[in-house]
């Protein structure tokens, strides 16, 4: 499948990656694997990737954004109730400095 096709779906609209799965018909491992790729190639487009990371909800550990699936455990309180990082796109910002008039 064209990767690209996941675009719209997470534009400004980060979901975690079981959402995510369910909407394409795909294994949440999948959809990781192509995400991951997808992140990676939105390098050099308008595009710059925007994620929210999983955090623990008991002790408020935040993990790394660089993990897309959830954590199993949290390494601070070894509790098991962790969010789902969410992962989105959004447009970069180009700094644009306004002409004076
Ligand atoms: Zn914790």
């Amino acid at each position: 499948m064209s990767r690209r096709r996941i675009i719209p779906l997470i534009l400004d609209h980060p979901k975690s990656l079981s959402a995510l799965a369910r909407e394409l018909g795909m294994h949440p491992r999948d959809v990781e694997t192509d995400l991951k790729h997808l992140l990676l190639s939105v390098k050099h487009t308008e595009y710059e990737p925007d994620i929210i990371p999983s955090d623990c909800r008991k002790c408020g550990f935040e993990f790394s954004a660089d993990k897309l699936h959830k954590p199993s455990k949290c390494p601070k309180c070894k509790g098991t109730w962790i969010s789902e990082p969410l992962v989105g796109l959004k447009l970069k910002k180009t700094l644009q400095v306004s002409p004076p008039l």
